[in-house]
């Protein structure tokens, strides 16, 4: 700026020497000029002076300055020596020449001042409009601008361009800037919720981890909204989304009251808080105690989300299931830490939900299972890999066989046989029960259907419905459609609920059940119980049988309270009109017991374990032919391992 400023002052004192110069000159030329014609026509101003009287040492200045003719007289005025006569000098003074050198020059220089006035304003007034004319453009393009960042600009009428042109280009100045913040928080952060999003926090994790010295200890909670899903399903993706930016904004507050943030300066994000999409959000706990203080946000984090979440006039209630991981002890890279935290969260949502859980190593390798299991098991439904057994339920009065229950099993290539306790779970969370479900139910009246035909018509064959099925397959159409392709009579079916379903299921398939009943299928309530329902719900629910579970009898064997318990569901059942099945019965202590509480069905090794059906088809229809003809129930004939035989 400065040299700029030199150089300009050095280009106008060079301009205005030249101009001087010029001047200079032309005022010579003229006034040698004028010289020469006076000198050919003397003036009548001219006077004659002796040479003696004229300043000799002033023509050196006129020499100096090319006017060789100028000198000074001894008034000491400025005069121009015009012609020599005998020792005398024509003189004239030089203001007379100068006079009618500036009357000869002034009119043509009046005209070329006035025609330099005249050029001036035309130009100028040709530049302030073109200057117009650029301003006008550069405030449209400046509108235009402004409108490409979603603003409207509206000019200030009173104002003159330039303030307008000013005007907006602030304004562009302010949109750009909030512009920049606005792109740097989108790549930073979560659209909904605004907060960070997996990768800044990931790459904010790595950045703290590695200032960090080996003796610090850091911890991440994995939290994962529970069933929320259904929220998102009964009440919409808008509702689901309020609930998600109010939940963000409970851990924001957790996040700050306990001092646990990381707020970035540039654009105000709270770095140690995450949503990583869907429901699960993340919370980094940088340099922690131990374990304990990990478990104690956790639980603060839980008790935060299981307020009443308010939205309109609709008040809902949502857990959330957490999983902790810590550093170093659990991973110590970053994207470790958030896999290992999920594994954690994963269990907590198998072991109930609406809790925490610290991740441990032996929680990876059941996950690997899991996926390997699942897999697996696609290939198995598709490949026929599961064939199902039957476990007879008994008349404790002569060892009647009421009905058979199904049990589907899975012989694996090289795991050799997977248990339904392990792959019924994984079945269910993946929707593969529902292929595997439909092969049961065909299958299990498929071979009933065959055992009726040769003769076992009293018997029902039992199969276990789980809540995944209930929900999607439309449970009449479904039923009755495979009783009809098997032949199997409706009566001689009975569906299996696990008492927790019940819990969970709409009033519509309640209603499907109840018209399944009406045609003769049998419902039973499974693992009675272990479910914490009402004992009350019995009345109200469409079912025959209830199957007390075996955990329930096991406890009722060594407790006088569960035994008056177990009394009072009992009664209450026959009372109902239900039929009352004990599972898992044992011993005969456990067999004792029940029949002093007068249960008249037993299910249980005591009895016999699942059999193939083969092994059902040699004991019933070849061993038991005659009870058979006799009165198409089958009798199920202890082995003599079993000790039943002692007791009927
Ligand atoms: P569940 O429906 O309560 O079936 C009874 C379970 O108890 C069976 O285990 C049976 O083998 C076992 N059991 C019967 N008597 C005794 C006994 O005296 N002692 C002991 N310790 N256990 C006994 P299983 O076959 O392993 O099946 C476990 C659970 O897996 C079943 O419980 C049921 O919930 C589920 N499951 C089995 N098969 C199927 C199926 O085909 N479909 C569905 N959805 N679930 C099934
Ligand atoms: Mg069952
Ligand atoms: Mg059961």
């Amino acid at each position: 700026m400065k040299s700029i400023t030199v150089k300009y002052w050095q280009t106008v004192s060079l301009l205005f020497l030249l101009f001087l110069l010029t001047v200079y000159i032309f005022f010579i030329a003229i006034l040698s000029k004028e010289v020469d014609i006076l000198k050919a026509i003397p003036p009548a101003i001219a006077y004659e002076l002796p040479q003696q009287q004229l300043s000799e040492a002033n023509t050196h200045v006129a020499n100096f300055l090319f006017l060789e003719d100028l000198a000074k007289s001894p008034d000491r005025k400025l005069v121009v020596k015009i012609v020599k006569e005998n020792e005398h000098w024509l003189i004239v003074p030089l203001s007379h020449i100068i006079l009618s050198i500036f009357l000869s020059v002034f009119y043509p220089a009046l005209a070329l001042l006035i025609f330099a006035f005249i050029a001036y304003f035309l130009i100028s007034n040709y530049q302030r409009v073109k200057l117009r004319n650029m301003l006008d453009s550069m405030l449209n393009t400046a509108n235009e601008i402004a409108e490409t960042f979603g603003q409207k600009q509206s000019p200030k009428k009173q104002q003159s361009i330039l303030v307008n042109l000013n005007y907006a280009l602030e304004n562009i100045a302010r949109y750009a800037t909030q512009y920049k913040i606005d792109t740097e928080q989108s790549a930073f952060c979560d659209k909904l919720t605004q907060l960070t999003n997996r990768h800044t926090f990931l790459e904010h994790i790595e950045e703290q981890l590695i200032i960090d010295d080996d003796n610090q200890k850091s911890g991440l909670l994995f939290i994962d909204l529970d069933g929320f899903k259904k929220v998102n399903d009964s009440f919409g993706h808008s509702f689901g989304d309020e609930i998600l930016i109010q939940v963000a904004e409970r851990l924001k507050s957790i996040v700050r009251s306990n001092k646990l943030g990381f707020s970035s300066k540039t654009t105000n994000l709270e770095k140690n808080l995450a949503r990583l999409g869907g429901d699960e959000f993340t919370i980094f706990l940088h340099h922690i105690d131990g374990a304990e203080f990990a478990v104690n946000i956790a639980q603060y984090v839980l008790t935060e989300l299981e307020r009443d979440f308010i939205l309109g006039n609709k008040t809902i209630k949502i857990s959330a299931s957490i999983g902790i991981a810590l550093y170093p002890e659990s991973a110590d890279k970053p994207n470790a830490l958030v896999q290992l935290a999920d594994v954690a969260m994963y269990r907590a949502k198998k072991d109930g939900r609406g809790i925490y859980k610290i991740y441990s190593p032996e929680m990876g390798s059941q996950l690997r299972r899991y996926h390997y299991l699942l897999e697996e098991m696609r290939l198995a439904i598709t490949s026929n890999n599961f064939y199902l057994t039957f476990q007879p339920i008994i008349h404790v009065d002569g060892c009647i066989i009421s009905y058979f229950e199904a049990l589907v099993r899975w012989q694996h290539p090289i795991e050799g046989a997977v248990t339904p306790i392990e792959f019924i779970p994984i079945a269910e969370e993946s929707n593969q029960i529902l292929p595997l479900g439909d092969w049961i139910l065909s299958e299990a009246c498929r071979q009933m259907f065959a055992w009726y035909n040769a003769g076992m018509k009293k018997t029902k064959i039992s199969v276990n419905v789980s809540v995944i099925q209930l929900k999607h397959r439309p449970l009449y159409q479904w039923v009755m459609g495979t009783l009809s392709n098997t032949g199997l009579p409706p009566s001689s079916l009975m569906l299996e609920i696990t008492e927790s379903c019940f819990l969970d299921i709409s009033e519509e398939i309640i209603l499907e059940l109840e018209k399944l009943r009406q045609e003769g299928v049998c419902i039973a309530i499974d693992d009675f119980g272990t479910g914490f329902s009402s004992l009350a719900i019995l009345a109200t629910l469409p079912v025959d049988i209830l199957k007390i579970d075996k955990m329930f009898i096991d406890e009722a064997t060594g407790s006088s309270k569960y035994r008056k318990i177990l009394k009072s569901i009992i009664d209450m059942s026959h009372q109902l009109d239900l039929k009352v099945v004990a599972e898992g019965i044992e011993d005969l202590t456990q067999l004792e017991l029940l029949k002093s509480l007068n249960v008249k069905y037993i299910q249980g090794f005591l009895i016999s374990p699942p059999e193939s059906s083969i092994n059902v088809g040699t004991k019933v229809l070849d061993q038991g032919i005659n009870h058979l003809a006799h009165n198409g129930a089958g009798v199920w004939q202890p082995t003599p391992s079993n000790t039943i035989s002692q007791v009927v």
